[in-house]
């Protein structure tokens, strides 16, 4: 393979972004799938999101596979044989320049990796990195300057910028950061329903191009911590289904089975009745804040995305992608000096330190904390919300002032109302609502 002057590992989000702005700056750049194709070995939910895909492609609305425009956001309480939503509809978000839009990866993966190519990126596909190169010294090892492929060839460049998703393979070879512990890494499941297009605006009340996402606590994951999800595509369901690994094994749970359980539960039945099951992945997502992110940046080498952990809430693919433009910056930055060492690279992780999601992901640590002390917060949280409106809704034989002691009585009977308030704050985070 040829010298480039930058190689990125990994054609997601983080990589064809990196990649893209690189190229679009004169740089030559080679991009590195493992996949056949881009987005090949993706999958997630999901949306993404109109003001930070504006920064990576201006024209995307006009250009990018897109699916539904999300005009419902909604968060159900789920119990066995109740429901309390969350909800909110807002036609304000189903007109440009829109919110959230819902896409499927692998079309959306590669158009943003053809962005690249079109600005100039040579893509090689089934190309799967095994380690970094580094320059030869008589004592250690020096600079990176290039990757070893999985053939045994090597491929050179100035600089390497590290885009391979949550496993982190290379990150963790290059000794950038630790294994991950099972409470950081949940995983996932993702089933894709399809359905006529005017069920799926019958059933979710949207207008054509309209979408609904909708997330779930409780039931789907047997009131452990976890959620399940989902969202509406033009023609298909998405069905997402996870919790951490350490909960997984604690509560022993198989996820499979839990999608199987909660696609049976009366409600999410009716919503994909008739539906026909078109594929089915699983993925894991990384958790645990600034605490658990590696380092970013080392002599000729950069980290970005899911494997430096820029994941916050529900969100992580917007935040792949401004992170490989953040490293991409950098990296012309360093081209124009000529100068790839960390003492120059380190402006990376100046530029991350400045947007709004490092500092978002600097609180994500203290949910995972609060959650490994609190393991029963979602349980007591969503039978409290269900069995109150069950009492609210109720039309009993009693005086308003009984009715509202009872409903005290229900919540204090479960734990002190500031635990209770605590709860749903940190619940809030995690659930990707805020
Ligand atoms: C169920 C689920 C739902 C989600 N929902 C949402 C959502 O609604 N909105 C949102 O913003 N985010 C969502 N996410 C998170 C989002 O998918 C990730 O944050 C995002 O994909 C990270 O992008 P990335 O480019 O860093 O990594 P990835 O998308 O994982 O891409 C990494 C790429 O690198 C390639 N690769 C890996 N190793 C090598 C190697 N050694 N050599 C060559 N290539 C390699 C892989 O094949 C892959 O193409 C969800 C995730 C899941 C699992």
């Amino acid at each position: 393979m040829a010298s480039f002057d930058a190689i990125v590992v990994g054609a997601g989000p983080a990589g064809s972004s990196a990649a893209l702005h690189m190229a679009q700056n004169g740089m030559r750049v080679a991009l590195l799938e493992r996949g056949d194709s881009p987005g090949n070995k993706n999958m997630f939910g999901g949306a993404i999101y109109t003001e930070p895909m504006m920064e990576i492609v201006p024209d995307f609305l006009q250009e990018a596979p897109l699916e539904r425009n999300v005009t419902r956001d909604s968060l159900w309480f789920l119990d066995n044989d109740s429901a309390v939503e969350v909800g909110f509809t807002g036609l304000r978000f189903g007109k440009p320049p829109y919110n959230k839009i819902t896409v499927l990866r692998p079309r959306f993966d590669r158009w943003l990796a053809d962005k690249a190519v079109q600005a100039g990126a040579t893509l090689q596909t089934k190309a799967v990195v095994r380690d970094l190169l580094y320059e030869k010294r008589t004592l250690g090892r020096g600079r990176v300057k290039g990757v070893i492929l999985d053939d045994g060839s090597a491929a050179e460049a100035d600089l390497v910028i590290l885009a391979e998703g949550v496993v982190a393979s290379i990150t963790k070879k290059a000794g950038l950061v630790k294994p991950t512990p099972a409470n950081l890494l949940s995983l996932w499941i993702r089933e894709v329903i399809s359905l006529p297009k005017e069920k799926i605006e019958d059933r979710f009340l949207l207008e054509k191009n309209e979408g609904a996402v909708l997330a779930m606590i409780g039931y789907p994951t047997t009131q452990a911590i976890g959620l399940a999800g989902i969202f509406t595509n033009r023609d298909s369901i998405s069905l997402t289904l996870g919790m951490s690994i350490d909960k997984i094994a604690r509560n022993r749970v198989a996820i499979p089975e839990l999608l199987t359980r909660l696609k049976e539960h009366p409600y999410v039945r009716r919503l994909i009745a008739g539906g026909k099951s078109e594929a089915y992945a699983a993925h894991m997502i990384p958790h645990g804040g600034k605490a658990a992110q590696p380092k970013f940046y080392d002599d000729g080498l950069m980290v970005a995305g899911d494997a430096a952990i820029m994941v916050s809430g529900r969100r992580g693919s917007d935040l792949a992608m401004l992170s490989g433009k953040a490293a991409a910056e950098t990296a012309v930055h360093a081209r124009a000096k000529q100068d790839f060492s960390a003492d120059i690279l380190k402006g990376y992780k100046r530029r991350l330190n400045h947007t709004f999601f490092m500092k978002n992901i600097q609180q994500a640590k203290d949910t995972v904390k609060y959650y490994d002390n609190h393991s029963d917060a979602d349980y007591l949280l969503n039978t409290a919300v269900n069995e109150l409106a069950y009492e609210f809704f109720r039309a009993g034989m009693v005086t308003d002032k009984e009715k509202v002691q009872r409903m005290a009585r229900l919540v204090l009977d479960k734990q002190a109302p500031a635990k209770t308030v605590y709860d749903l704050f940190i619940g809030l985070q995690n659930w990707g609502v805020l």
